[in-house]
Formats: C-alpha cells, sequence, structure tokens
C-alpha cells in the first residue's frame, strides 16, 4: 500500500480546506468558525455520529466499517488551533487576522485527518469502527486533556489512538516515531523571593533579594547538571527576573522570577518539582529572605506505546518504505493525555525542507497531504482488516 490514489484524486479539495482554515487561523479553544466547518464536513461525508462541544470547542465523528463484528474501536487524533505569531509568509493565502497564524501545521493536520474521513465513510473498507476526533487548544491550553475530561474515551469506546505532526527536516512523504518518551512534560514555575528593601548605600541594613535570587538561579542548576540521572534528559530555564526596583539606589525588596522544567520521565518530574522547591526555599531562608514557589503542571511526558508505535512504523513503511527513528523533542504536545488513557501512538510526517514550525515563515506542505491521509487510512484498514 504506497500512496493511496483517491488522495491524489483528492489533493486538489483537501489542499484548498487547508488554505482556507489557513486564511482563518483560530487561537486555542476559539477554534468556533474551524470547529463549525469540521462539523459540517463530517456530516457531508455521512459520518454515522457527529458531536460537537466536547472539551468546550472539539469535534468527534464516528465512521462505522461495513461490518462491526471485531468489535474493535480506533480514535485518530488532528488538533486545530492556531497561534499568536504574526504571519510573514507572503502566501497569497496567508492569514487575514493580524498577530494570528497557523505557525505548527494544525492547518494541514486538520485537513489530512478531514481527507481521511472522507475516503474511509466512502469506501468503509474494515472491520469496526474509527472515531475522528479533532481538538481545540493543543498550544499551551490542554484541549486534549479537556476532551479526555468530557469522557471522549469512554463515550465513543476507543480503544486506541493515534496521532500525527508534520515535521521540518524529515523528507516530504516520509516518517519517523519512537518508541517510549517523545515529547517532555512542560511544567512552569514562579518563584517570590521576599526580601527587606532599603538604600543600596546601606547593604547592611537591607535583606537583598537580588542577591538571594541569584543564588537560587545558580543552585537551581545543579538539578540538571546533579540530581538528575546524566543518561535521562531534563531542562531547568529561569526566563524571567524581575525586581522590584528600577532604580541605581534602591536594594530590592522583592524579586520575582519565572521559567520552564522539562523532562522525559514522570519520576524526573517530580525529582524536579521538589529540588526546585527545596533549593528555592533553603536557599532564601540561608540568607535571611523568603521565597514562594508556586509550581504550574503543564502537559505530562508523552510516551508511544511500544506495540502500536511499531505498528504505526510499519504502516509508515508501506507508504513510504521507511521509516526513520524520530529525535526526542523537548517541547510539549496535548496528545499526551489522550496516551495516558489508552495505548497508542503519535508519528512525525515530513515537511520538507520548511522553515522550523513556530516561526512566522513556517507554512505546512500541501505536498504532505497524499502520504499523511494514506498513514490514518493504512492505520485503520491494517488494524481492523475487512474479512
Ligand atoms: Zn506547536
Ligand atoms: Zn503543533
Amino acid at each position: 500500500m504506497p500512496i493511496k490514489n483517491r488522495f491524489a484524486e483528492l489533493l486538489p479539495e483537501i489542499t484548498a480546506w487547508r488554505r482556507d482554515l489557513h486564511e482563518n487561523p483560530e487561537i486555542l479553544y476559539e477554534t468556533h468558525r474551524t470547529s463549525g466547518i469540521v462539523a459540517e464536513k463530517l456530516r457531508a461525508f455521512g459520518c454515522d455520529d457527529v458531536a460537537e462541544g466536547l472539551g468546550r470547542t472539539g469535534v468527534v465523528g464516528v465512521i462505522r466499517g461495513r461490518s462491526t463484528a471485531s468489535g474493535k474501536v480506533i480514535g485518530l487524533r488532528a488538533d486545530m488551533d492556531a497561534l499568536p505569531i504574526h504571519e510573514q509568509t507572503g502566501r497569497d493565502y496567508a492569514s487575514k487576522t493580524p498577530g494570528a497564524m497557523h505557525a505548527c501545521g494544525h492547518d494541514g493536520h486538520t485537513a489530512m485527518l478531514l481527507g481521511a474521513a472522507k475516503y474511509l465513510a466512502e469506501t468503509r473498507n474494515f472491520n469496526g469502527t474509527v472515531v475522528v476526533i479533532f481538538q481545540p487548544a493543543e498550544e499551551g491550553g490542554g484541549g486534549g486533556r479537556e476532551m479526555c475530561a468530557d469522557g471522549l474515551m469512554e463515550r465513543f469506546g476507543i480503544q486506541e489512538v493515534y496521532g500525527m505532526h508534520n515535521w521540518p527536516g524529515i523528507p516530504l512523504g516520509q516518517f519517523a516515531i519512537r518508541p517510549g518518551a517523545f515529547f517532555a512534560s512542560t511544567d512552569q514555575f514562579e518563584i517570590t523571593v521576599e526580601g527587606r528593601g532599603g538604600h543600596a548605600a546601606k547593604p547592611h541594613e537591607t535583606v537583598d533579594s537580588t542577591l538571594v535570587a541569584s543564588h537560587i538561579v545558580l543552585a537551581l542548576q545543579s538539578i540538571a547538571s546533579r540530581n538528575a540521572d546524566p543518561t535521562e534528559q531534563m531542562v531547568v530555564s529561569v526566563t524571567s527576573f524581575e525586581t522590584s526596583s528600577k532604580a541605581f539606589n534602591v536594594i530590592a525588596q522583592r524579586v520575582q522570577m519565572k521559567g520552564t522544567v522539562r523532562t522525559m520521565s514522570p519520576e524526573l518530574r517530580k525529582l524536579g518539582q521538589e529540588r526546585l522547591t527545596a533549593i528555592a526555599e533553603t536557599t532564601a531562608r540561608a540568607y535571611g529572605a523568603e521565597a514562594k514557589v508556586n509550581y504550574i503542571k503543564g502537559y505530562p511526558v508523552m510516551i508511544n506505546h511500544p506495540d502500536e508505535t511499531e505498528f504505526a512504523a510499519e504502516v509508515a513503511r508501506e507508504i513510504s518504505g521507511d521509516c526513520a527513528e524520530a529525535p526526542l523533542v523537548m517541547g510539549g504536545e496535548d496528545f499526551a493525555y489522550m496516551l495516558e488513557e489508552r495505548p497508542g501512538a503519535y508519528i512525525l510526517v515530513g515537511n520538507g525542507d520548511t522553515a522550523s514550525v513556530h516561526h512566522p515563515e513556517y507554512d505546512f506542505s500541501d505536498e504532505a497531504i497524499p502520504a499523511g491521509c494514506s498513514w490514518w487510512a493504512g492505520v485503520v484498514e491494517r488494524r481492523m482488516p475487512a474479512a
């Protein structure tokens, strides 16, 4: 099964959907127009059921095979949201909304899964049920988590779930995947150091919050270098440091810091939170100041299940002859929540030699559509073969 001919035929139509979505980007949960189009198309394709409003603006379509005797139910997931970036591609279908653009290719993901849904509803050449999942707010908003919280898996009886992301740097038509931890946990923290402000010429009468916070910044670097197993991956970054004084002669009463902790294992994630809190609090205390830590949990580590990963790679190899081993990604991915609830796998499809995702000159490559759609169809037809 290389590229399916039907997707070569559908390419102009799917490309037109993709470019329309590109022109009309919507951020986080505000995917009202996009969700409306998705639901309307799923109904027009003849889906057996279309549900709206899961995870606020998520959409789900159900397609039953010619037979459903196998009792199998597979979920296929795409994301729909754009980013708060001002587009600089110069394309004739560039974003019409200033300050918003599809800079991560979720327009392409939505269009490809719609293309696959159209094909699957036409052919129904499988024994089981497909649930196509379109989620909002992948970019930091936890739309996948919210759809799961709304009972996505239970309501539709999903047993396995698959996801796909385009990837600049991987050749067009090629795929890459890896089993186990794939995308990082992405937690955030805020540390407030409270000292005693005063005259810069009389430091002995103050507790210098700037000095204390500086010691904390340095000490936090010992978490990844001294506490974490060096064969594992961990990032601790302080990204914001603001003192309450803007004057050259005032020692600041307070310093506020922000940053992120990223890991590739749930154990290391837990260790990161514990060490960060202990270091901030005790370092401040050693200097007579006080530190308050607000640790905000983001996406969990996204972990591909081994059997489903091998299966996903097999389908990719049938399409393109090969499936590369993907690198670890220290970015986060909301699909992690779905893989916590059900076995499944997440694969990368090549976007060719383009600007990286989240760059104002990035654009999804429409040439990736036939391979991406063929992979979706292959997952369904191989996992739930018709009799
Ligand atoms: Zn992104
Ligand atoms: Zn993305």
